[in-house]
């Protein structure tokens, strides 16, 4: 040994989560519901990159958002200079794919992600700078059929995993209407802060004229008299938008969903228009958001593309297990079918070799490693067996060995038997059967 100091331990960055085992088979089976639902549903599987030019995120979600002015790493790549940001979410990443890749050309097309986020946030309880979200989208539909598909879509997800739609969550809705009502309601509103100027917070003033719309989604106590009284959007809505807004809740009532319109929901992103939701949970305490999302109709054009309409929304993983802890509803712990009892190594090839067809099988098995020593002893590779949580024990004992053959010995009750080695093909479906 050299006595050169110890090296210091290195931490994860603030904010950013490692997953670890077990844990981390919760989020494989959170992933795998959601891949079953999509596939239910329609919806094919997208991943464009983490990272994105700066740009797009500024021209997608608006220069006066949460999100662009604080939240963002952004940082120039050293290399080249170029201006490049971390995802902070991932509609504007995939409009941007779709444009790229003309996958409109032949209709429109119904997709969901599964990944990474990033924003520079305080974290606490449900707000990381590294979180993860769920996203389905679909791009070049109009109708207001597919923004009720989209709602029903996440209440297949909360049922599938066992939450209690309004007990658990609950559904939000609203109306934005479109960009000729708003910036009739914005005038309107405008004129409404101003004329309550002393009552407003240094962020209301700053975004008095650039984006008061956001003044209403304000989380200061003391603002919500004057943001209650302010001028409703919904008042501003024109027939088409109206008619919009009524074919989705009549879908909504026809499915016996219930939820709460309120006119105050007007999300983060300045993309959206017509109908904007929200899932909402008490569970969580102030991260009490755990989905959502809206039409965005001018997006694909704003980025580039020949206008087409869409819609969608976008889940936060860590809040949907935190909910999902909260209220009991986890998968079955992950254990193996079978733990390998190996108490020599004399015959370790053929032994692998046999363990190797029973994986093959389908079987799970989980072999027990020696040491720098060699096999250790029967005791503890059993109490490993036990608390593996195994149903078998396949024990490759001198005895068995010698006669071609492996014990497979029950962990909770049974007769132990013994199988041949080399012909696992026919016993293997005995480990796999119920
Ligand atoms: P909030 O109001 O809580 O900041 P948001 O409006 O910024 O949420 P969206 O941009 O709509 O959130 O993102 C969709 C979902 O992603 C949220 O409902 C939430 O579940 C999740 N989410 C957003 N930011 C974070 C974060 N920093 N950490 C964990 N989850 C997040
Ligand atoms: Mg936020």
């Amino acid at each position: 040994m050299t006595d050169t100091k110890k090296p210091a331990a290195l931490q994860a960055v603030k904010g950013m989560n490692d997953l670890l085992p077990p844990d981390a088979a919760r989020w494989e089976w959170l992933e795998e519901r959601v891949r079953h639902l999509m596939r239910r549903w329609g919806y094919a599987n997208i991943r464009t990159p983490i990272v994105e030019p700066t740009a797009l995120f500024v021209r997608g979600l608006g220069e006066v958002t949460d999100i662009v002015e604080k939240e963002m790493y952004s940082f120039v790549d050293s290399m080249n200079g170029d201006a490049l940001s971390l995802r902070p979410e991932n509609t504007a990443g995939v409009v941007r794919a779709v444009v790229e890749h003309g996958l409109l050309h032949d209709g429109g097309k119904r997709l969901f992600y599964i990944g990474p986020m990033f924003r520079h946030e305080r974290p606490q309880k449900g707000r990381y700078r590294q979180f993860h979200q769920v996203g389905a989208e679909a791009l070049g539909f109009a109708g207001p059929d597919v923004d009720a598909e989209l709602i029903l879509l996440c209440r297949a997800l909360w049922q599938d995993l066992g939450l209690v739609i309004g007990d658990d969550v609950r559904l939000e809705l609203n109306s934005l209407g479109q960009p000729a009502e708003r910036l009739a309601h914005r005038a309107a509103l405008i004129q409404h802060f101003e004329s309550h100027a002393d009552l407003l917070d240094e962020d209301a003033r700053r975004r008095l004229h650039s984006n008061p719309l956001r003044i209403l989604d304000t989380k200061n106590p003391a603002m919500q008299p004057v943001v209650e009284s302010a001028p409703k959007l919904m008042d501003f809505l024109g027939e088409a938008s109206l008619v919009h807004f009524n074919a989705v809740r009549a879908v909504l009532d026809a499915a016996g969903l219930p939820y709460r319109i309120n006119p105050r929901l007007v999300r983060g992103m300045d993309y959206y228009n017509l109908t904007v939701f929200e899932w909402v949970t008490d569970r969580l305490g102030a991260q009490g958001t755990v989905c959502g999302g809206g039409r965005y109709d001018t997006l694909i054009e704003q980025l580039g593309g020949k206008p087409a309409p869409a819609v969608g929304w976008g889940l936060g993983m860590e809040r949907l297990l935190l909910l999902l802890q909260e209220v009991g509803s986890a998968p079955a712990p992950q254990a193996p079918d079978a733990y390998a009892v190996v108490p020599s190594h004399a015959e370790l090839p053929r032994i692998m070799r046999a363990l190797d067809a029973l994986r093959a099988a389908g079987v799970a098995v989980v072999q027990h490693p020696a040491g720098a020593e060699g096999p250790s002893s029967m005791k503890s590779q059993f109490k490993r067996a036990d608390a593996s949580g195994a149903r078998f024990a396949l024990v490759f004992g001198d005895s068995e060995l010698a006669q071609g053959q492996v014990a497979v010995k029950p962990l909770r009750g049974g007769e132990q038997v013994l199988r041949a080695l080399d012909d696992v093909g026919t016993w293997a479906a005995e480990l796999l059967a119920p």
